[in-house]
C-alpha cells in the first residue's frame, strides 16, 4: 500500500519536477524551412522524456484565448484567473522580493529615458544592464514623497518594481506603455475616485522625482558622454494589489520555484511557494540555465515540488529572434539532460511544457496549443519520438488545461 497525502496527491516519496519553457512553443517557420524552432532544435534530452514518457496538448486556460504568462502560470498553479482585469503589478512586487500589505498598490516599472517634456524615448533606457542597481539606492536614497512612503527595487537590467504604500490607493489607474515612444508618459485617473486621483497623482509625483534624482547621477552623466541613452526616469506600467496570498499548492506539497523572471517568482509566491535567487539566471539569452538545474537539484531534498522557468525563449521569440530561440531551446535541453541524468528516474516524475506558444513571424503570444511532457515516476509510456508540436497531436495525454495541471501530475498514476 502507498501512502498518500491527499487523495490526488504525490506518492509521499515522489518528487515532482516541472519545467517551463516561456513561449517555446511557436508556428513553422520559413527561416527553419518549415520547421517550429522545436523541430529543428537539437534536444535530445526533451525527447528522451517523450520517448520514456508521454506527450500531449496543453492549453494555460482554453483554445484561443491570448494568454499572458502571469495569467498562464496562475491557472497553472491552481488559482481562478480574471481574464479582463491584470493584477501583474502585485506579482512583479512580491516577486522583487517587496512586501505588499492589503491596501499597498505594486508596479512594474521600467528604467526608462524621457526628454524635457517627459516624454517618452526609449522605456528601456538602451537596455540598461546591472549596473543599474546604483540607480536603486539613488532613489530609495534621495526620492521623498510628500504623503507615502514607497520601496523601489531594481531587478534584472532596466526592469524593477515599486510598491507605494497608502491605505487611500486604488488600482483604477491607466499607465504609459514601454513603447508609447514619443508620448508624454503621465499617469492618469481611470474613474473620478479620489483613490484613483490620488494614486495617479502619486505615480507622476515619484517620476518627476526619480527624474530630478537620476538626470543628475553620475552613472547616467557617463552614459551621456558615452552617447548612450540615461535611465532618467522610474516608469511605472503595470499595477496590481492583492488582499491576502492564496497558497493553493500547498496541498499539493512543499514547493519550490527556480526563475528569473519576478513576475513569475511573484506569482509562486502568491500561490504558496518558496522562492530562490539564481545567480546567472537573467531572464534574457545569456541566462545560465545549468544553474537553475544545479539549485533545482540542490533543494530537491527539501521540496517536493520544483517548477523552474525559462524566460529567454519568449523573449526570443518578441524580438523574432529566430536563432536566439534555437540557443535557447537547446540550453533547456542541456538543463532537462543534468536533471534526468542526476534524479533517479523511479522517483521523481518530469513534466516539461510551455505556458503558451510565442511567435518569431508576429512577436507576439499564440492561441494555440503547445506541447507537454511526463516522464518519470507512475508515468505509463505512448509511442512518441519527439518534443514538439506535431507530436503533441498524437500523444496519449491527449488535451490538458492548466487549471487540470497540478491534480493531473500529483496523480498516482499518470
Ligand atoms: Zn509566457
Amino acid at each position: 500500500m502507498q501512502k498518500y497525502l491527499f487523495d490526488f496527491c504525490l506518492p509521499l516519496d515522489v518528487k515532482l519536477i516541472i519545467i517551463v519553457g516561456d513561449g517555446m512553443a511557436d508556428e513553422p517557420l520559413e527561416a527553419l524551412r518549415g520547421q517550429t524552432p522545436l523541430e529543428y532544435a537539437e534536444t535530445p534530452h526533451m525527447d528522451d522524456v517523450v520517448r520514456s514518457g508521454s506527450i500531449g496538448q496543453f492549453y494555460a486556460i482554453r483554445p484561443g484565448i491570448k494568454v499572458d504568462s502571469d495569467a498562464a502560470h496562475l491557472a497553472m498553479l491552481g488559482q481562478d484567473v480574471n481574464l479582463s482585469s491584470s493584477n501583474r503589478g502585485a506579482y512583479e512586487a512580491l516577486g522583487a522580493g517587496l512586501t505588499l500589505g492589503p491596501t499597498d498598490v505594486g508596479f512594474r516599472v521600467n528604467l526608462a529615458t524621457i526628454d524635457n517634456q517627459f516624454a517618452l524615448v526609449d522605456g528601456r533606457a538602451g537596455r540598461i544592464r546591472d549596473e543599474a542597481k546604483q540607480l536603486e539606492h539613488a532613489v530609495n536614497d534621495m526620492v521623498e514623497l510628500d504623503a507615502v512612503s514607497f520601496d523601489f527595487r531594481q531587478t534584472l537590467g532596466f526592469k524593477g518594481a515599486l510598491v507605494l504604500r497608502d491605505d487611500d490607493f486604488s488600482v483604477d489607474v491607466s499607465l504609459p506603455t514601454q513603447y508609447g515612444v514619443g508620448r508624454q508618459i503621465w499617469a492618469r485617473a481611470a474613474n473620478g475616485t479620489s483613490q484613483a486621483l490620488h494614486t495617479a497623482e502619486t505615480i507622476n509625483e515619484f517620476m518627476v522625482k526619480t527624474n530630478e534624482v537620476l538626470k543628475r547621477h553620475p552613472l547616467n552623466l557617463r552614459r551621456l558622454t558615452d552617447q548612450k541613452p540615461p535611465a532618467n526616469v522610474v516608469m511605472p506600467w503595470a499595477v496590481g494589489q492583492i488582499e491576502r496570498m492564496n497558497p493553493t499548492m500547498r496541498k499539493y506539497g512543499k514547493g519550490l520555484c527556480v526563475a528569473a523572471a519576478p513576475v513569475i517568482k511573484g506569482v509562486c509566491k502568491y500561490s504558496g511557494m518558496d522562492i530562490v535567487d539564481v545567480p546567472g539566471a537573467t531572464g534574457e539569452y545569456d541566462t545560465d540555465t545549468a544553474a537553475k538545474g544545479k539549485i533545482a537539484l540542490e533543494n530537491l531534498g527539501n521540496y517536493d515540488i520544483v517548477l523552474i522557468h525559462v524566460e529567454g525563449t519568449d523573449e526570443a521569440s518578441h524580438d523574432g529572434n529566430v536563432e536566439g530561440k534555437l540557443i535557447i531551446i537547446e540550453k533547456i535541453d542541456a538543463m532537462v539532460g543534468l536533471l534526468l541524468e542526476h534524479t533517479d528516474i523511479a522517483k521523481t516524475r518530469f513534466a516539461l511544457l510551455s505556458d503558451h506558444g510565442s511567435s518569431c513571424v508576429t512577436h507576439d503570444h499564440m492561441t494555440t496549443e503547445v506541447p507537454i511532457a511526463v516522464c518519470g515516476a507512475g508515468v505509463k509510456a505512448d509511442h512518441a519520438q519527439h518534443y514538439d508540436e506535431k507530436s503533441a497531436l498524437q500523444g496519449r495525454l491527449n488535451i490538458l488545461f492548466g487549471k487540470q495541471l497540478m491534480p493531473f501530475l500529483t496523480r498516482s498514476q499518470v
